[in-house]
């Protein structure tokens, strides 16, 4: 019933072209063993696509393609004229812009608006990442006579991307474009609920010149071919983006070969809004720190941690705007889509109806939605459970959906305390009129970046990674580079 649906949503074109294969080597691939994979969209709950499944025997075919591309063609290729090409891939993501976000909004179920905003950060990594290609230059040292000695900086090599479903493109690209510019090459592997745009970008990487193999895109489980590309003898560094559990498996496998790891994984970050906040700001900032992607976001603020003199008022408001959030197919652009899958949607109410069970307070939401003529998609409520207590699993796990967690505090120290108070440290968001309490919570918190007066506040130029349980490396930005080249130290003596 919903697909009939779509097609009646004035103004979206529906691809009748989605990605079908693979990419190996430039080519377009089956798997070897011709095994397919479905791909639902989650507000229908009926499968739009099938992809390959590939095995481990594909696996070694694309880091092998990767490894010659990266001793051929790539090296050979000038510093300046990976920018060009990066430039290239940039402009080719804004000129394909609106069938890519349709694309996305199918495989995740995020809104478009959302979806479109990811195409535009992707195609932005790239042009961020294409002029640092032939900038990336190391130093001299000084040893004094008779010694010349210098570094080198050089790519580290074949590159694994491993990809969660909830930013699909934006992952890839942020990943791929820094990879690249260093002059590596890259093995990609999309999460299997969301695989398509991975492989409509290699599409695009060919048309903007990449030489063949520096771009290889593997569909298939992630048990299977994600765990062969982490412990793979050809891979050299795996950037992973997902789960802590899978996180830990990951460094793991590639601890076996001393490769290096980047993990981005969960987060539980908080909203601080001290009793001195602006609350227009702060309801705002905290309506899309939670409700964006549904809550599916590693960097969610999904605490909100609020004095209690600011508490009642803030949270009323929050109520009523919650309510008022339009819930439906991504394509009908609302402020809220369905969850990723069933599933998921029934690991997220468990933690809701445990909290009613233990008493916690559910000011709004709570329950799934029926959205008319998508029955079957996995519609969650935006809700708001009140005034958990710091130990409770609401406050100390990730729930990855729609729900705000709500603790209430008695001034900016207790507000500190209990913002670092759970195993993760991704992100930390703070609303205050005060610079110095401000500067202070943002020196003293666990975080990897924080906040102040704007939630995901940033772009494509700021740094992005994790403390504690949410990982390590850093992504975005500069600092995502290093990663991607290793120093080579060169001494004569002459
Ligand atoms: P996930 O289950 O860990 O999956 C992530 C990726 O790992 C998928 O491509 C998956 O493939 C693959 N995978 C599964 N098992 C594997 C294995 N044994 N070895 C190697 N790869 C394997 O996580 P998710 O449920 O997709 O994503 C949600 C999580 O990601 C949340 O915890 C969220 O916080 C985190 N996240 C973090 C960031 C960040 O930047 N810090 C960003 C986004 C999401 P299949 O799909 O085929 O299983």
């Amino acid at each position: 019933m919903g697909r009939d649906l779509l097609r009646e949503i004035p103004g979206v074109a529906i691809p009748t072209d989605l990605p079908r294969h693979m990419y190996i080597g430039g080519r377009q691939v089956d798997a070897i063993s011709g095994d397919r994979i479905e791909t639902v969209d989650p507000a229908t709950g009926q499968v739009f696509a099938d992809v390959p499944s590939a095995t481990i025997a594909d696996v070694d075919a694309a880091v092998d393609n990767s490894r010659s591309a990266l001793r051929g063609p790539w090296r050979d290729t000038l510093p300046v004229e990976r920018g060009r090409i990066l430039h290239r891939t940039a402009q080719l993501i804004r000129r394909d812009a609106e069938r890519l976000a349709i694309i996305e909004t199918l495989d995740s179920g995020k809104p478009l608006t959302e979806s479109r905003g990811d195409v535009a950060t992707a195609a932005a990594y790239f042009e961020y990442y294409a002029g640092i290609a032939d900038k990336l230059q190391g130093d001299s040292i000084p040893l004094g006579t008779p010694y010349m000695s210098f570094t080198l900086h050089e790519p580290v090599g074949v590159t694994a991307h491993i990809i969660p479903w909830n930013f699909p493109l934006v992952t890839t690209a942020r990943g791929v474009a820094p990879a690249l510019a260093a002059g590596n090459t890259a093995v990609v592997k999309p999460a299997s609920q969301t695989p398509l745009t991975a492989l409509a970008l290699a599409d695009l990487l060919i048309e903007a010149g990449l030489p063949a193999g520096v771009y290889n895109a593997l569909t298939g489980r992630g048990g299977v071919i994600g765990d062969a590309l982490s412990g793979h003898r050809g891979v050299d560094h795996v950037t992973f983006t997902g789960s802590v559990p899978t996180g830990i498996n990951v460094m793991k496998v590639a601890a076996e070969r001393v490769t290096s790891v980047t993990l981005e994984l969960g987060g539980k970050s908080p909203v601080v809004v001290l009793a001195d906040a602006d609350l227009d700001a702060a309801v705002e900032g905290t309506l899309k720190a939670i409700y964006m992607n549904a809550g599916q976001i590693c960097s969610a603020g999904s605490r909100l941690v609020i004095d209690r003199k600011v508490h009642a008022s803030m949270l009323d408001r929050l109520v009523a705007r919650a309510r008022q959030l339009s819930i439906g197919h991504g394509l009908s652009d609302p402020k809220l889509g369905p969850l990723i899958s069933d599933t998921h949607r029934r690991t997220v109410a468990s933690y809701v109806d445990g909290a009613r069970a233990r008493g916690i307070t559910v000011a709004t939401g709570g329950e799934s939605v029926d959205v008319a003529g998508f029955e079957g998609g996995y519609f969650y409520a935006p809700t708001i459970l009140d005034a958990v207590h710091a130990q409770d699993q609401l406050v100390q796990e990730e729930i990855f959906g729609p729900v705000l967690v709500v603790q209430v505090v008695e001034s900016a120290e207790e507000a500190l305390a209990v913002a670092n108070g759970t195993p993760f440290g991704l992100c930390a968001g703070i609303y205050t009129r005060d610079v110095t309490r401000a500067l202070r919570f943002a020196r003293d918190v666990d975080a990897g970046q924080v906040f102040i007066n704007q939630y995901f506040a940033g772009g494509v130029p700021t740094p992005f990674g994790g403390t504690k349980l949410s990982g390590f490396g850093r992504e975005k930005g500069l600092a995502a580079l290093a990663a991607y080249y290793q120093v080579k130290c060169i001494t004569a003596r002459i």
